[in-house]
């Protein structure tokens, strides 16, 4: 099974029933009680206990989130959400989408859940563009994971190779999130204000080493000098999350683990590549 960025966040492709994880979370409709899709493919590996206990839950809100024993599934909990129905995206579609990866995080931390995973939520039958709700499920993961340590890793299980490239590109794409956005009224309506969307150039570097940091799970020791080298080489915004971006992919490349020190060398190496 391909998978990228092996540390925290994972993607895969695949399918979320075998995941060997904590708690698998459904993308749900209301009822709870049983569609198609991946709720279906949950229900058939799951065993008909599944939907015993979806019965007395009284069913789910959109952006809400229930929980329930996995039965024959090897993920010990299944997370139950109801992802919004596509209606063109101005009715609050993408809050209500962030809020369903948030909640499952949340509720997971609060059961001392460490590993999760997840389907591409509503971008089967509800209509939710995939490469939009990549970049928001993404984002939303990253900010969870940025706020605690409790949960130790994320699966984001992408069914087809398609999905499974456009989640791999939101990732990168979170260290553009400058470009043309100077301006901030023209992020996309409910989007969620990112921390990295404001401030100077030093906070915009800083911001996107922490992205790192996150999706790796390891600490950079030398930040803050990263930070002075990058601010002093990088030109534009655009041009410094190119940086960020290839840091990251070195990062990946190398198999960085826990603590670390990027050399000077290695990280003009890096920003000179780009240059080219
Ligand atoms: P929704 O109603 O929220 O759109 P769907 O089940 O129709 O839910 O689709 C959500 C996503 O789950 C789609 O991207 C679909 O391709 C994917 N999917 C379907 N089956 C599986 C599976 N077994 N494992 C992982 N993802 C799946």
């Amino acid at each position: 099974m391909p998978g990228r960025f092996s540390r925290r966040i994972l993607v895969v492709e695949g399918d979320i029933t075998t995941q060997p994880v904590d708690a698998i979370v459904n993308a749900a409709n209301e009822t709870l009680l049983g569609g198609g899709g991946v709720d279906g493919a949950i229900h058939r590996a799951a065993g008909p206990e599944l939907k015993e206990e979806c019965r007395m839950l009284g069913g789910c809100r959109a952006g809400e989130v229930k929980i329930t024993r996995g039965y024959h599934l090897p993920a010990q909990y299944v997370i139950h959400t109801v992802g919004p129905v596509w209606r063109g995206g101005q009715h609050g579609e993408d809050e209500l989408l962030a809020s369903c990866y948030r909640q499952a995080l949340d509720l997971a931390r609060s059961r001392g859940l460490k590993t999760i995973a997840f389907p591409a939520i509503s971008t089967g039958a509800y209509g939710f563009p995939l490469a939009r709700a990549a970049v928001i499920a993404v984002r939303t993961v990253l900010e969870c994971l940025s706020r605690s340590q409790e949960i130790t890793r994320v699966v984001l299980v992408c069914h087809g190779d398609r999905a499974f490239h456009l989640f791999q590109d939101a990732v990168t794409e979170l260290f553009s999130e400058y470009d043309g956005r100077e301006d901030r009224n023209n992020a996309a309506p409910g989007e969620p204000a990112s921390a990295w969307q404001e401030g100077g150039l030093g906070e915009q570097a800083r911001a996107e080493i922490q992205i790192i940091e996150v999706i790796h799970g390891i600490r950079i020791v030398n930040k803050e000098r990263l930070v002075d080298e990058i601010v002093r080489h990088a030109r534009t915004r655009q041009h410094m999350s190119r940086i960020t971006a290839a840091l990251n992919s070195w990062v990946a490349i190398k198999g960085i683990v826990g603590e670390t020190e990027i050399p000077d060398d290695e990280l003009d190496r890096i920003m000179t590549g780009i240059d080219k």
